[in-house]
Formats: structure tokens, C-alpha cells, sequence
């Protein structure tokens, strides 16, 4: 994998480099709640289909939905993730993220319920069922990175870690090895100094206690 992308974020978390396109389906986060989790997730629209403009339509609620078919059931939906990154690896914003979005539903994280309320989530652009793009995964490694230096994330996660039995994605073909191993690399890279502690644990790294 090459150098990942340099990302940075502002004083309220909107990333300068990515394309921000608001969301209304936000609110403020809890005074004092704590924000250490990343949620990876996985979606394309319609389903299977990559490119168009339908998940940011649906994110700002403004999806046609008598489009497509499968569309109808998502009328009902208020949902937002902070970001997407598209499959040509380009970033949009949809919350900053001192705000909470709409990304995750019923979860649960190491005991703690409405992972809402303590979390970032990050869409990728795909399937559970084909492989992700080499320039995905380098913005990802990059917005990862620039998101641990601002917010000490604990741990990053997917979705279907925190709603099991609900939800499959980023799915099989997400490579947990290779995105861990890209933001050690990175990590190191830019502070040889740095201690591995400093990065959050990922999903299935082995439990050390
Ligand atoms: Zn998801």
C-alpha cells in the first residue's frame, strides 16, 4: 500500500480535504460523553452499483425514491455517517464530528449501548461481497491517523462488531490485517518516537490480556 493520504481537522472535526456535504440528520453529542470508538461500514447504492450521487442523496434526505425498487424501504430512514469514501478513494464529509451521526442504530461496544453517542463512522463504498480499492484504503489509513491524533480513539471497529446478528458489514472483504498494519506503518513513520499504545486496538487484534 503507498503513503497514505495527510488529512487534518478542524477545531469542530470537519476534515479540509474532504467534499462537505451537510447532513441534517445530526445532533449534539452528550456534554462530557466520551468519543474513542471508530465504526468502519460498508454501502453502495443501489445496492451493488458504485458512483452517482445516491448516498449522499440519502444522507441529506433528499433521495429519489421511486428510482429504483429497493429504494422504497429506505423512505422511512434518517441516517448520516460522518464520512464516505468513494471508490476512487475521494472524501466526503457529512458531520463534523464533534457531532453525532446517524450511522450505527442499536449497538453495543464493550458493555456500552447507543454507539451513536461515542463514535465516528466512516462508510466505505462497497459490498460485502468484493474487495475494497487500494485508494479507499489509503484514505482511510490517512483519515484514521489524522481522526486518532484528534479524538485518542480507543478502538476501531465494524459495524457488524457492534450490532452482530443485525448487521454483516464492512463484511469479509474488508482486510482488517492489511488497514491495521498500513496505520502502524504510517504511525510510526511520522513519529518513530511513538509508542504503540497510542493507537487504538483494532478488530481482531488478539486480546492481549
Ligand atoms: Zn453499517
Amino acid at each position: 500500500m503507498s503513503l497514505p493520504t495527510d488529512f487534518t481537522l478542524d477545531a469542530d472535526g470537519w476534515c479540509a480535504a474532504a467534499r462537505r456535504v451537510p447532513s441534517p440528520n445530526c445532533d449534539d453529542r452528550s456534554a462530557g460523553s466520551a468519543l474513542d470508538l471508530l465504526i468502519i461500514h460498508n454501502i453502495s447504492l443501489p445496492p451493488g452499483e458504485f458512483g452517482g450521487d445516491c448516498i449522499e442523496a440519502l444522507f441529506c434526505n433528499r433521495l429519489d425514491y421511486t428510482a429504483h425498487p429497493y429504494f422504497e424501504q429506505l423512505r422511512p430512514l434518517r441516517v448520516s455517517a460522518h464520512f464516505l469514501v468513494r471508490r476512487d478513494g475521494s472524501l466526503l464529509q457529512f458531520v463534523p464530528t464533534l457531532r453525532r451521526a446517524w450511522h450505527a442504530g442499536a449497538s453495543t461496544f464493550a458493555g456500552r449501548s447507543h454507539c451513536n453517542d461515542f463514535s465516528i463512522g466512516i462508510e466505505m463504498e462497497g459490498t460485502d461481497t468484493q474487495p475494497f480499492e487500494p485508494a479507499q484504503y489509503r484514505t482511510l489509513v490517512g483519515l484514521s491517523l489524522a481522526l486518532q491524533a484528534r479524538h485518542a480513539l480507543a478502538a476501531v471497529v465494524g459495524h457488524e462488531h457492534v450490532a452482530p446478528g443485525r448487521k454483516t458489514d464492512p463484511g469479509p472483504f474488508f482486510d482488517w490485517q492489511a488497514y491495521r498494519n498500513a496505520c502502524l506503518r504510517a504511525h510510526f513513520r511520522r513519529a518513530p518516537t511513538a509508542c504503540a499504545d497510542t493507537l487504538p486496538r483494532f478488530a481482531g487484534d488478539t486480546p492481549t490480556a
